[in-house]
């Protein structure tokens, strides 16, 4: 009898302790508990995210459960699942892989835990309550446009050369970046005014899984050597800034960035520290702003209105088929930036400090 007496209070202080341990930051919260699931810490704007939620959660009166899977599918997929079982009262995830979440979120739908999507949608699951995101395809179209002002080709400039990088293929935004982009570009490389040198014009060609720099700087190594060594490459696509950070330790490499042989306008997204720091130093051309201070604001206020039964504000009911439903969402304006902008976008808007910038 004593013995089990003993053993139940164990057991119940074990519980105790890994309830206290198991959120990522931040505990209970008088309005309930929000688990949030961002991919990877491996690229800045995820760590921002991720902070700025937990503020914004933590100011409604809830706890929070952050964690990152470090672009593992399977960690994301057990992360998730571990908050569902401790009894989050709402979900906020950017998926890793947007279709690899259609049985664990079968679990929180017969646990009611409502689901909002973060900035990429999550596929093949009608347990996606709402989507809070920038507008990609316009994301895309800043990315071409500003290469089509760059090289003058409105005003019939040209031929010049050119080569594409995509997203990763598991990540539904990477389609509309690609999209945006080449809803400018592609009327020039049909009329010779651009040349894909590679011929590698389609998504799955340009594509970079995981978003990997890495894996672009190779893919650019290797266009460099089997088509650029007469040529010279006067613009490069880009959809993220570490993918450009890639293109641009590539190029490098090959003398670009010199008098003689000066670096080609390269695109990117995030407006990352390093990026922008780059910009400044004439390397890469461009970036896309997008500010994660409103994203986390609008996912909050969206999980908030959820769980207290309020109406929900969006802005699009049309563009974000998920495969099983129009996910109702809401769009934040991207803005695009580059060497004139940077001080108003950035530093007057307190996003970075000119102490950040600095070198
Ligand atoms: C995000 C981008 C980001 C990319 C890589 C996309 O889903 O929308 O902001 O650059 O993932 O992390």
């Amino acid at each position: 009898m004593r013995k089990t007496a003993a053993l139940t209070l164990m057991l119940a202080l074990l519980v105790a302790l890994v309830a206290a341990c198991g959120g990522g930051s931040g505990s209970g919260g008088k309005n309930g508990k929000v688990g949030i699931s961002m991919p990877t810490k491996s690229s800045e704007r995820w760590v921002n995210d991720g902070a700025n939620m937990v503020k914004e959660f933590e100011a409604l009166g809830y706890g929070t459960d952050l964690q990152y899977a470090e672009d593992v599918v399977e960690n994301q997929v057990s992360q998730i699942e571990n908050m569902i079982t401790k009894g989050v009262n709402v979900l906020v995830i950017a998926p890793i892989d947007g279709e690899a979440l259609t049985n664990v979120l079968d679990k929180a739908k017969k646990a009611k835990i409502p689901v909002i999507s973060y900035d990429r949608l999550i596929k093949k699951s009608d347990h996606v309550s709402y989507y809070a995101t920038f507008d990609n395809f316009k994301v895309g179209v800043l990315q071409g446009s500003y290469i089509e002002e760059k090289l003058g080709l409105k005003e019939g400039k040209g031929p010049f050369n050119i080569e594409l990088f995509a997203g990763s293929p598991d990540d539904n935004n990477a389609y509309f970046f690609f999209d945006g982009a080449m809803s400018v570009l592609k009327p020039y490389i049909d009329s010779k005014k651009l040349v894909v040198r590679s011929g590698q014009t389609n998504f799955d060609q340009a594509a970079t899984l995981r978003w990997d720099g890495a894996a672009a700087q190779a893919r650019m190594d290797n266009l460099l050597s089997a088509k650029y060594t007469a040529e010279k490459i006067d613009a490069v696509l880009s959809p993220y800034d570490g993918i450009s950070i890639g293109i641009l330790s590539s190029l490098k490499g090959v003398g670009y960035g010199s008098a003689s042989k000066p670096m080609p306008v390269v695109t990117g997204q995030d407006a990352e520290l390093a990026s922008i720091k780059s910009i400044i130093a004439g390397e890469q051309t461009q970036t896309v702003f997008k500010d994660t201070r409103e994203l986390a604001k609008k996912a909050v206020a969206m999980a908030d209105s959820v769980l207290k039964g309020k109406e929900v504000e969006v802005n699009d009911t049309k563009t974000y088929d998920n495969g099983v439903k129009v996910v109702p969402s809401y769009l934040l304006e991207p803005v695009s930036v580059d060497v004139k902008n940077y001080e108003k976008v950035l530093v007057e808007s307190g996003y970075y400090t000119k102490d950040q910038l600095a070198k």
